[in-house]
């Protein structure tokens, strides 16, 4: 289906998405800024090749059919197009769609970029994709369990959803809002709410709901001094989820 019918196809749906007006805005305000690495997109720019390799080595991006949820400006969807992934990015954002088919004519990527929502494609397309990312997005809408269960539906048997959030306790907060925001200026005032981030058990039991399985979970770690991120055990602040849907 061209992005045109989607599109209209939407307004027949706003009522029921699962999307904050104001978190979409938060995000257009900031759009062409996207790809802007000392930008507030920069802690985005540092972590991707980390959660990229730490994809492509459990399931070998290279010829897979690749959808990414929350896609924003393209910075995971064209990374994995450049590991051999046929990709499609989705967002309700149609101000970082904008810049990231922009940027591929300047990068050479090709990724499929479309203004419409993990529900619906779910329903117009379910069991289609190897492998489906979901990155930094479900600490930014008022149903993540559905983003979940739409995952769930697009995958096919056998393929892989990633997920990455924020866990919520006294130390992310401390981190991830006071910190990042607050002090090291490294994301803009307001870029996340507290109350909306996700326990690793929370995350899995809508895993579990939506049938799948997980499989593994990994911290990611800001030093601040350093200024560098890595991949750790400590799944207290930022975290990524790896989950499968059996065959
Ligand atoms: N996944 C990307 C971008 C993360 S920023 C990355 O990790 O590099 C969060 C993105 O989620 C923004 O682009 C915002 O527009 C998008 N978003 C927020 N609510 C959404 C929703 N309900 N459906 C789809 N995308 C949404």
């Amino acid at each position: 289906m061209a992005s045109k019918d989607r599109a209209s196809q939407k307004t027949a749906d706003q009522v029921s998405l699962n999307a904050d007006q104001a978190e979409l805005q938060k995000f257009a305000e900031l759009a062409h800024k996207w790809w802007d690495v000392n930008s507030e997109f920069k802690p985005l720019h540092e972590i991707n090749p980390l959660r990229l390799n730490w994809i492509n080595d459990l399931v070998d991006l290279k010829g897979k059919r690749v959808l990414d949820v929350g896609c924003g400006g393209g910075i995971l969807s064209e990374s994995m197009h450049f590991k051999g992934a046929k990709v499609t990015g989705i967002d309700l954002g149609e101000k970082a769609l904008n810049v990231a088919k922009l940027h591929q004519l300047e990068s050479g990527a090709d990724v499929d970029y479309q203004c419409v929502s993990a529900e619906q494609l779910a329903a117009l397309e379910p069991a289609s994709f190897d492998v489906v990312t979901c990155m930094e997005m479900l600490e930014h809408v008022p149903d993540p369990a559905a983003i979940v269960a739409a995952c769930a539906k697009l995958v096919k048997p056998n393929g892989s959803v990633f997920f990455s959030t924020i866990n919520r306790n006294p130390k992310a907060y401390l981190l991830a809002v006071i910190g990042a925001e607050y002090v090291l200026n490294l994301l803009a005032k307001g870029t996340h709410d507290y109350a909306k981030f996700i326990k690793p058990s929370e995350l899995s039991s809508w895993a579990r709901h939506a049938k799948l399985d997980v499989m593994s979970l990994r911290g990611m770690s800001y030093h601040p001094f350093k200024q560098t991120y890595r991949l750790s055990d400590d799944v207290a602040v930022n975290y990524l989820m790896h989950t499968a849907l059996p065959a």
